[in-house]
């Protein structure tokens, strides 16, 4: 008899019928002998339709009532499940974030847990009943409601895991595992077994959204035993794991991307101390964060500098360049907003040379330009124009090993 904490994401819970179907999946685990906390995302489509709605009133909601309206739609699903599972003769009861005390900071839309109180949860599982929690959401000292960023029911799935010391946490989704890379791109992805923790954070951090990368943080911090598999079918999945061994790694283990980004160069600026942190220190001041920099050799006494930014950004710190680039005399700011970022990640790069300079090659032979590169001990990331994303990602897959073998 373990303590499980299962997460149904939204597509997992889409309809009245996929919730009956998770209720009598819980009820199975319920019948084994196990205690369940299960959280439940909103139904797909659920907060995209709630974002729109709120800014149909207005352009740019205030940050504290956006959360409140979003935050409705898993208050939905926790109700209908446990409707779902009382109805199966399997006792349960639904409780919003602020009710089971996810208390957070109040960075509304992106608020990080900071504490969870599980005596309601220990009572109802001490009655004999599942505990159905609200995903996405928690509660600031204050009481206002705060939401934990986009995908953020995997957060919520961990840190409940960490919190109770669950035996395992997991995340039930539409594919049925961690995939070398998105399934949905490359159709001869290949389900990972296991993939190392570091590993997950790059991957989770590089845009492959299958986890929210908060999730794996906490994951790594508490050492929570995850598996990421399918609501659909039966399966292992993908076990998250915390030891590795590099001599059996694999070089590279999967590749990610991101399409939301944006890049910025401005030109012609003097090559002196203090210009790199006078341009990020004002991009900073408004709030955006800057992913991937690159500074030219000076000539003449002056440079370039190109830096990276998430598409959402791109026009706010443009006009925050255009002004930079004023004071300091810089002969121009250019930007492209249509590029994307593709990363390669393994933990087996620490110990072989010679990553790099062969995915640069596949990249040249199907005559992909490089725009601009970062490397990290585990990973390298390339950014190219996005109409490659698609050829470049399915090239390197093949040319890592990494597609399955055709079905014969
Ligand atoms: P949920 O609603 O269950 O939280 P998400 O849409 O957030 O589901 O995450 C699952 C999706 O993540 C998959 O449908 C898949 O398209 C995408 N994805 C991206 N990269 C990967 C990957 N490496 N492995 C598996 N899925 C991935
Ligand atoms: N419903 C939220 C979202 O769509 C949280 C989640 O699904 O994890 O981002
Ligand atoms: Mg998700």
């Amino acid at each position: 008899m373990a303590l499980i904490v299962q997460k149904y994401g939204g597509t997992s819970v889409g309809s009245p019928e996929r919730i009956m179907a998770v209720a009598e999946k819980v009820k199975r685990f319920r019948a084994a002998g196990h205690d369940m906390v299960v959280v439940v995302s909103a139904m797909s489509g659920e907060t995209d339709r709630l974002i729109k709605l709120a800014k149909s009133v207005h352009a740019e909601p205030p940050a504290r009532e956006l959360d409140v309206a979003i935050a409705t739609g898993e208050q939905v699903t926790i109700a209908l499940l446990s409707m779902a599972l009382e109805k199966i003769g399997c006792p349960a009861r639904s409780y919003t974030g602020s009710q089971v005390h996810i208390l957070t900071d109040n960075a509304y839309g992106k608020a990080r847990i900071l504490k969870i109180d599980e005596t309601r949860m220990r009572d109802d599982l001490q009655q004999g009943r599942v505990v159905v929690v609200a995903g996405f959401q928690g509660v600031d000292e204050h009481g206002n409601i705060t939401t934990l960023g986009r995908g953020g029911s995997d957060t919520t799935g961990v840190a409940l895991a960490a919190a109770l010391k669950a035996d395992e946490c997991q995340i039930y989704t539409d594919v049925d595992g961690v995939y070398t890379t998105d399934p949905r791109v490359v159709p001869q992805a290949r389900r990972l077994d296991k993939i190392t923790f570091e590993e997950m954070l790059e991957m989770a951090s590089l845009g492959s959204k299958v986890l929210q990368i908060r999730s794996v943080e906490f994951a790594g911090k508490y050492k929570v035993p995850l598996r990421v598999l399918s609501s659909f079918e039966e399966g292992p999945g993908t076990l998250i794991t915390y030891e590795e061994n590099e001599m059996e790694a694999p070089l590279i283990s999967g590749i990610a991307f991101n399409r939301d980004e944006a890049k910025i160069t401005i030109r012609g600026v003097p090559d002196k101390p203090g210009i790199a942190a006078q341009i990020l220190g004002d991009i900073g001041k408004g709030n955006i964060n800057v992913d991937m920099i690159v500074q030219n050799v000076g000539a003449d006494g002056t440079t370039d500098f190109t830096f990276t930014v998430h598409r959402a950004d791109y026009k706010k710190a443009l006009d925050i360049l255009q002004r930079v680039a004023k004071d300091l005399k810089a002969r121009e700011v250019t930007g492209d907003d249509k590029i994307v970022k593709i990363s390669v990640v393994g933990v087996g790069m620490r110990s072989h040379a010679g990553i790099a300079s062969q995915m640069f090659k596949t990249l040249a032979d199907e005559g992909i330009n490089i725009q601009m590169i970062s490397t990290s001990e585990i990973k390298i990331s390339v950014v190219v124009d996005e109409k490659y994303l698609e050829l470049a990602v399915r090239a390197l897959h093949s040319a890592f090993g990494l597609d399955k073998a055709p079905a014969a």
